[in-house]
């Protein structure tokens, strides 16, 4: 197999002057891709920022003959988001790569959380992520070439204790995902969503230190490479970390039919294990398709074609 590369491309990576956004930044340039480091410099609760985090990554990329520039844009800010698209198209004329990685965390139980912090999570993953692909997703269509990552986490897929905001934000990034796949395939844009975990400032004091050490940052960028490789997959949420790689998906059980007379709640509970019944689960590429099975299923007890 060849190798990956991305000569000729330019990729703007959110939240990169720092752990998987940094090691994303310098893993592209080195495969040969055009870099947009950007950073507001904030603290993990995204309170404060300054420039040179990116730029300590943009001197780290060309001192090994790449080539990148920093952008202090604030993702959820819409003006600044313009601002760092204009600079790069400026620069080098197209944008084929966005990695939405930004992020921030303000962790407490919902009963303790005020609902600025959730809003401010909220703000930072979806808004932040909406708003730099909306800068982008013009140009990638008028090139028939896009690749997109959401940056997502099993705190949102699976749940985590005290992090309702960050999974709200977290799966709700993988609603986006499914949607812009839909949206971008007849203009070659590929959109999925990166699962990691890894060590980083994030995941320090919450992770023994033992196990955080094999949970390096490159071993999740190598999914990350792939993700937004010309040959990448769409619509597909790639969980990594410390080298192991999977994938989740979601499925919908076959279920049940319940006709007019008996469409109750007693109903549903007394069929509830056979809801839950995963004999026949599908994944499906549509909400549509949902509709359409039950849709079938009436049809077919009504006796209509
Ligand atoms: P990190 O704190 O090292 O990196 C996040 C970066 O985003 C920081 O450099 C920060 O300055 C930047 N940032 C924050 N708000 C921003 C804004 N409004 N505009 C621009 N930049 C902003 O943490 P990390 O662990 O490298 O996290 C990267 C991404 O991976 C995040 O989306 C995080 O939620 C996600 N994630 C990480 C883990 C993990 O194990 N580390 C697990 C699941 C998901």
């Amino acid at each position: 197999m060849s190798d990956i590369r991305f000569d000729g491309r330019v990729a703007i990576i959110t939240g990169a002057g720092a752990g998987l956004g940094r090691s994303h930044a310098l893993a592209l340039a080195a495969r040969g891709a055009k870099v947009v480091v950007n950073d507001l410099g904030g603290a993990v609760d995204g309170t404060g920022g300054s420039i040179s985090a990116a730029q300590a990554v943009v001197n780290e990329i060309e001192a090994k003959g790449g080539e990148a520039i920093a952008h202090g844009a604030n993702v959820t800010k819409a003006d600044e988001v313009a601002d760092m698209v204009d600079s790069t198209m400026k620069k080098w004329g197209r944008v084929d790569i966005l990695v939405n990685n930004a992020g921030i965390l303000r962790d407490k139980s919902f009963a303790k959380m005020s609902l600025e912090d959730f809003r401010a999570v909220l703000d930072v993953h979806v808004m932040g992520a909406a708003t730099c692909t909306k800068a982008v997703w013009d140009i990638m269509r008028e090139a028939n070439y896009g690749r997109v990552v959401m940056t997502s986490s099993s705190s949102g897929i699976y749940g985590n204790f005290g992090q309702s905001n960050y999974g709200a934000a977290k799966m709700g990034l993988v609603g986006f995902m499914n949607v812009l796949h839909l949206e971008g395939a007849k203009n070659n844009i590929r959109v999925n969503a990166l699962s990691p975990t890894a060590r980083t400032r994030m995941t320090e004091g919450l992770i023994p230190e033992e196990a955080l050490k094999l949970m390096t940052v490159e071993s999740v960028t190598a999914g990350l490479v792939y993700l937004v490789s010309e040959d990448a997959p769409s619509r597909t949420v790639l969980c990594a970390g410390a080298g192991g790689y999977a994938a989740t998906r979601i499925y919908e059980t076959d279920g049940i039919f319940l006709p007019p007379a008996e469409q109750t709640p007693e109903n549903v509970a007394k069929h509830f294990a056979q809801i839950l019944d995963p004999k026949g689960q599908e994944p499906y590429e549509q909400g549509g398709q949902q509709t359409m099975k039950f849709i079938a299923k009436a049809a077919e007890a009504a006796g209509v074609k």
